[in-house]
């Protein structure tokens, strides 16, 4: 015998032994997939969610009391079920510190011609910077809608210089003029306004004021009153030298381009054109901002379930906000927040999905982490900061499975979730759901509206992570076909971000056990999967996805 056939005669015998212990382990004849998703306990999930939406946990608000002990107790329930810390300095918890800033601005048209504008009525503006004032002047560049979108062939800043300018841009993508590029009135990242204010600070610039029309922001002027006046909370991260942000009223914008000797309508329309460029408005503004600070800090909650095949250093996230809006005006004489629904559902399905997997003995190849995310209604801050310093480095983090308001309504013929278009996790989903005799349901109105930029999976989705929210089937078995949109427009009018999202009697938790069936399944998948999930082609994430693929981070 050569010594190479006594190699693989040894190799052959190593193969048999980790086959037989593999059986030994699992002990039937279920697939690891059915076995997680059998040990799905409803009363996990009900008894997590008793806890957290009890009046005693006082809303769960970022830097409160109540929030505070949300994070406890989500961490000892990590450490019961077995879960590693995964957070800082080897604890459950990553630390997010929060600054909120109330602005006090001015803005002024300097040249060619003084020109005061009024706070409120013609603008709103607040500072970019961690700092009490911040004073900028420069010219203005209208830069169409602001985009850089590789995979659409498509650069507003493609030759111009903003650095230290302040841009001008329309809200929304081109698609909303000319529904045959991008993806016509489907809404992409580019449309929203987060998206201007990273790309204007990507390029350099020192300010960014954004057009508001009602057309196109799909809000009215009183929205962005009351969304841009108060405090601005944001993740307390290094600044960068975009020093402040605003919306403009068109017809304001629209003088302020005739300052200049520019039509708004006419450039408008040419921005929706391939091949647009940015222009100079000869017109340069001076502006400062004041701001009153407040400093808080919150926690994200971590826990992992290590791999135990050869990408063991990679993982799948599953993670839910914990957070709601804690203490506030009372409606009706209640004046807690509790956030049952939105999203002590979440975090108990998170528990509960956790719960599942240590109880089933599966260990797939690739780590676990369970996150319970911090300050999401803040504005996705939790999740910023889990993207910023990730448990496992970026180019390891294979998806992220978000739950976010889950169905306490009864069980359903489907199951939904967001952006499955989006990236091959939606393959993957979809035969979950099929495991479980569901079938996957897509919500139109989320495509049109951008909801899959609204909750924590797009943290992640930002830096190239392909993601998902598991949302609500919408044929509830032995309802009539309307009822499930009745019940989420209810929710909708009646109870979305009020006190009433608490508890309620009719809560039934057949239709969490089926979400959470399908999430476990999709889990399993990934992670046991021999190659990560990718981004489709026409997604605006791909070129997001292949630099954090090949980022030594
Ligand atoms: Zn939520």
């Amino acid at each position: 015998m050569t010594a190479l056939s006594i190699r693989s005669l040894l190799l052959a015998s190593l193969a048999l032994a980790s086959a037989s212990t593999l059986s030994a382990q699992t002990g039937s004849a279920a697939s690891a997939g059915t076995r997680v998703a059998r040990a799905v306990d409803s009363m996990v999930f009900k008894a997590h969610l008793e806890f957290l939406a009890d009046d005693a946990l006082e809303g769960r608000a970022p830097g409160t009391r109540g929030g505070l002990l949300a994070q406890k107790y989500i961490a000892a329930q990590f450490e019961r079920i077995g879960l590693q810390p995964a957070g800082d300095s080897g604890s459950y918890f990553q630390r997010v510190p929060i600054i909120a800033l109330t602005p006090e601005p001015t803005l002024a048209v300097s040249t060619p011609a003084p020109m005061p504008l009024t706070w409120k009525q013609d603008y709103v503006l607040w500072s970019m910077r961690n700092d009490s004032l911040v004073n900028l002047s420069g010219d203005l560049v209208f830069v169409g809608y602001g985009i850089v979108a590789p995979e659409q062939q498509w650069d507003d800043y493609a030759g111009a210089d903003v650095k230290g300018k302040i841009v001008v841009t329309l809200v929304n993508d081109p698609g909303l003029q000319d529904s045959t590029i991008f993806k016509g009135k489907i809404l992409t990242y580019y449309g929203r306004w987060t998206y201007k204010i990273e790309e204007a600070r990507r390029q350099g610039a020192a300010g960014i004021l954004m057009i508001h029309t009602t057309e196109s922001a799909t809000y009215p002027w009183k929205t962005v009153l009351s969304g841009w006046t108060g405090p601005q909370v944001r993740l307390e991260a290094p600044p960068s030298s975009l020093l402040a942000a605003g919306w403009i009223q068109q017809e304001t914008a629209a003088k302020v381009f005739q300052a200049g000797g520019k039509d708004l309508a006419e450039l408008t329309a040419a921005a929706a054109r391939p091949g647009f460029k940015a222009v100079p408005l000869g017109v340069a503004v001076t502006a400062s901002v004041k701001s009153a600070i407040r400093r808080t800090e919150t926690a994200n909650v971590i826990g992992r379930l290590p791999g135990h095949g050869p990408h063991a250093r990679e993982a799948v996230l599953i993670g839910g906000h914990y957070d709601h809006f804690g203490i506030g005006a009372p409606v009706n004489g209640d004046s807690i927040y509790n956030g049952a629904e939105d999203n002590a559902s979440g975090t108990a399905a998170v528990m509960t999905a956790a719960e599942a997997f240590v109880r089933s003995g599966v260990r797939p190849d690739r780590s676990l982490i369970f996150i319970g995310f911090a300050a999401e209604e803040s504005g996705l801050i939790g999740s910023q900061a889990l993207a910023d310093h990730p448990p496992v480095p970026l180019r390891d983090v294979a998806t992220i499975l978000n739950l976010d308001v889950m169905n306490l309504y009864g069980r359903t013929t489907d199951v939904s979730a967001l952006g499955l278009d989006q990236s091959s996790l939606g393959k993957v989903f979809t035969a979950a759901a099929a495991a479980e005799g569901l079938k996957v349901s897509t919500n139109e109105e989320a495509l049109l509206t951008g909801s899959y930029f609204r909750s924590d999976h797009f943290s992640l989705a930002r830096v190239g992570v392909p993601g998902t929210s598991i949302e609500n089937g919408s044929s509830y078995v032995g309802r009539p076909e309307r009822w499930g949109r009745e019940q989420k427009e209810k929710y909708t009018a009646e109870r979305y971000h009020q006190p009433s999202d608490q508890m309620q009697p009719w809560f039934t938790y057949g239709g969490v056990v089926q979400q959470l069936r399908v999430t476990v399944r999709t889990a399993l998948a990934v992670a046991d999967a021999p190659a990560q999930p990718v981004w489709s082609r026409s997604s605006e994430f791909r070129e997001a996805g292949e630099r954090r693929v090949a980022s030594g981070k």
